[in-house]
């Protein structure tokens, strides 16, 4: 759980590190709050007291001057009296004035004239002197108010100040007093303001009369340029001001009255707020306190917070990869231990559906492989039906799958007499040899047998019990060999019933719809199995029968020829005979008539001979006569004979053979026949042009091309021309002659040496016939 924990890192963005963060945040904040609140508090507290305390001492201090400077009049009074008349008593009680009063320096008498008279120092008197003080203020002032204080002045570095008090009755003259007001400095100095506090005086202008640190010495004016200075003389009451060095101190002050002097008590702010920095310090250790505490107590809550929710996630995440038997254990008592019991159920649900899911996946699976096991065997059956014209291998084959889709112990198929009424086993499989001869060897009767009600029906019949069936020897052996079940399935052609289909299991019961249905379609296949073997077995026996008619007929066609020919060239020589004069002088008009029969006398021969040797390669009886022959002299030959033919039909002749052609060996006669025919062909069909033919050999084979520039052949008649008595177009061939049998006569023969006979050709363009052959050829091919 510690490993768990340490992922939770704050700031993550995970919850623990967000609780904690809260948590922390919300301490911090009250006690930052609370803080400040008590900072302001103490520091407004602070400064008003300090600022009250400073006020106290300031006015006490300026009483005290005041107190002080009044006692000093008083005193400068006494020697002012109407009963001291004279300069002598004058001049005792100056002396005894100087001597009582540590501040007065200097004492001086101006008579009513505003004349000096009498000077009085502690080491010297000077009487007499006569200066004239008539305008000075000390005088005039004296005279017009009874008492004149004079602005406080330096001599050296000690500040001074003159008092000047009239004389009692009229013009007695003018005591004038000079007073060293460092006396202010005992009246201050024993005021402390905390540790760093000082007190000073500053007279008018703001210059320095005394301070309590004697290290400040007077005349110093720097103090005119205190803020707290220059306000206090504007008539403003500042708590904070600066000192010499700029830092910021907290004051107050007090006006000396009659004086136009202020007494300033101050402390430095930073000494003056320690209380305020000590709450701070205290402040600060409460925070990290309060902090540390924070943070181990949001760790302690995420945690206890956190780990019900890591085992809510871990729990739905394997609930998410399928681990349904998975339970997720919270127990917190509160919405997530309810959370997790309802991911429980969920699980629990989906584990359910899950099992039930799985287990029609798997009937579906085990439906869909009989299927495709039923798809093979009827694939299979109907492959065999379709390809086999064996009828007991098919038959074998449609029981075996039959027993084996219909899950049987056993199966048979039997073929129906209808004459007989009776069924006879024609195939089994599953059941026994001595069972199946027992069968074989038995009449099974259609009316006592259930065969023959699915047979009547034309539908099966399910035999759930064979004990419970009619006795019969069929019924009978068949319990005794161990069956109790059975399915019958007629087979049902056109005509009518012609067997039935039996699938046989030892267990009793029925078997179920499908298979039923199944087995219909076997016993469907069986029915055009028997069919096509019937069928086969019919053409097969036509086949036999045409060949018989076919050989009778080119029998009777090369007798036939013969039996024409002899008497035809009979005629013929006869016709010849009387047309060279032989019996005598015929009249010119006979001799025409004569030249004609012969014409056609030669075209009839012609016809026979072709049909002659058309019926004799069909009959098997025309055979090649092997022997060495020249390529070339074959060429040569066929010239010969047709070139006076082309010549007079305007056609150039052309021959191109190679050069050292090898002798061939193959059947002369009808090799010079082919070619003799394919440059008739050429030369009849051609009109204006010319007609080549070129021979050579290549891989033991000779190429002879017969070439013309005649109306050429259209494609769908390049195949046609090649069969018997086969023309392009019977009405323009006709007046060209031919039957039609010339290239298939030169097929065969070709075929017989073992070659091919070909036409390249496009109408408009002439046609090439390609004669191959092999050179050498050994042993005559049949081409009939
Ligand atoms: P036929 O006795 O009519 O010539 P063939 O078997 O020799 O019989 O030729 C069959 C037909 O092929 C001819 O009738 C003709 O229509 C066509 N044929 C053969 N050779 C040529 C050719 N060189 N040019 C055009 N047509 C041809």
């Amino acid at each position: 759980m510690k490993a768990e924990l340490l992922k939770f890192r704050p700031g993550t963005g995970g919850l623990f590190g967000k609780y904690v963060v809260s948590f922390v945040g919300l301490v911090v904040f009250v006690l930052a709050v609370n803080g400040a609140l008590e900072i302001y508090i103490t520091y407004r507290d602070t400064t008003t007291t300090v600022v009250a305390q400073q006020t106290q001492r300031a006015e006490t201090i300026a009483d005290r001057i005041d107190q002080f400077i009044s006692e000093m009049e008083r005193q400068i009074s006494w020697a002012t009296r109407a009963s001291s008349g004279t300069l002598e008593q004058h001049r005792a009680d100056y002396t005894l004035l100087l001597q009582e009063v540590r501040s007065i320096e200097e004492l001086a008498h101006l008579g009513g004239d505003g004349r000096e008279e009498l000077r009085v120092t502690r080491r010297r008197v000077t009487v007499g002197s006569g200066t004239d003080y008539g305008s000075d203020p000390s005088f005039a002032e004296a005279v017009a108010r009874g008492v004149w204080f004079s602005a406080a002045y330096y001599r050296d570095t000690e500040p001074f100040m003159t008092v000047a008090m009239a004389h009692s009755g009229r013009n007695a003259g003018v005591t004038v007093a000079e007073i060293n007001l460092s006396f202010l400095g005992d009246l201050i100095a024993g005021v402390q303001s905390g540790r760093t506090g000082y007190a000073y005086v500053v007279g008018p202008l703001g210059r320095l009369l005394m301070h309590s640190d004697p290290r400040m010495g007077p005349r110093n004016t720097e103090f005119s340029r205190l803020p707290q200075v220059d306000a206090v003389e504007h008539g403003q009451a500042p708590t904070i001001g600066r000192d010499l060095q700029d830092r910021r101190v907290l004051t107050a002050f007090a006006p000396v009255a009659r004086m136009n002097w202020f007494v300033f008590v101050e402390q430095p702010l930073w000494q003056a707020l320690a209380p305020v920095r000590d709450l701070l310090f205290r402040l600060g250790w409460l925070l990290v306190l309060g902090l540390v505490v924070a943070v181990i107590a949001g760790t302690i809550l995420a945690r206890r917070m956190i780990v019900p929710i890591r085992a809510l996630q871990a729990g739905a995440s394997r609930l998410g990869a399928g681990e349904f038997s998975h339970r997720i254990e919270v127990r917190t008592d509160d919405e997530l231990e309810a959370l997790a019991d309802q991911f429980n159920r969920m699980a629990e649900q989906l584990q359910e559906s899950y099992s039930r899911l799985e287990q029609k996946v798997e009937e579906r699976t085990r439906d869909l492989a009989q299927s495709v096991r039923e798809l093979k065997a009827l694939e299979e059956v109907g492959r065999a039906v379709a390809s086999s014209l064996d009828v007991k291998a098919v038959l074998s084959t449609i029981v075996t799958r039959a027993v084996e889709l219909a899950q049987a112990d056993g199966g048979a198929i039997y073929s129906y007499d209808p004459v007989l009424g009776t069924f006879r086993l024609d195939e089994a499989h599953g059941l026994d040899q001595g069972l199946v001869g027992a069968i074989r060897a038995m009449r099974v009767e259609a009316g006592w047998s259930r065969l023959g009600e699915a047979a009547a029906k034309r539908e099966p019949v399910l035999v759930p019990d064979l004990a419970e069936m009619q006795a019969s020897p069929l019924r009978d052996i068949t319990l005794a060999a161990g069956f109790n079940s059975a399915l019958l399935v007629p087979l049902v052609g056109a005509e009518g019933t012609i067997g039935a289909l039996v699938v046989q299991r030892k267990a009793k019961g029925a078997f179920p719809a499908n298979t039923v249905g199944l087995m219909q379609t076997f016993a469907h296949q069986s029915v055009i199995a028997m069919h096509n073997a019937q069928l086969f077995h019919e053409v097969e026996e036509k086949g036999q029968q045409l060949a018989l008619a076919n050989e009778h007929k080119s029998q009777f066609f090369a007798n036939m020829s013969h039996e024409l020919r002899t008497p035809l060239n009979a005629v013929l020589g006869y016709t010849e005979l009387i047309v060279d004069g032989l019996y005598g002088t015929i009249p010119d008009k006979a001799k025409e008539v004569l030249d004609r029969v012969q014409i056609n006398g030669k075209h009839l021969l012609g016809l026979i001979n072709d049909v002659l040797d058309l019926s004799k390669i069909e009959a098997g009886q025309l055979k090649l006569s092997l022997e060495d022959y020249s390529m070339k002299s074959i060429v040569d030959s066929v010239v010969a004979t047709t070139g006076s033919l082309a010549h007079s039909k305007g056609l150039a002749m052309r021959t191109a053979v190679a050069d050292g052609l090898p002798m061939g060996h193959g059947d002369e006669r009808r090799l010079t026949q082919v070619l003799l025919n394919l440059v008739g062909n050429a030369i009849k069909f051609t009109d204006t042009g010319e007609v080549e033919i070129r021979a050579k050999a290549i891989n033991g084979t000779f190429d002879v091309a017969v070439r013309d520039t005649g109306p050429g052949i259209a494609p769908q008649d390049q195949i046609r021309i090649f069969e018997d008595f086969q023309q392009v177009d019977n009405t323009s061939t006709r007046y060209k002659g031919g039957t039609g049998l010339g290239l298939a006569i030169a097929r065969r023969f070709v075929e017989m040496h073992g070659g091919t006979l070909s036409v390249e050709s496009a109408v408009g363009t002439g046609s090439t016939f390609h004669l191959r052959v092999p050179v050498h050829v050994s042993e005559p091919r049949d081409s009939s």
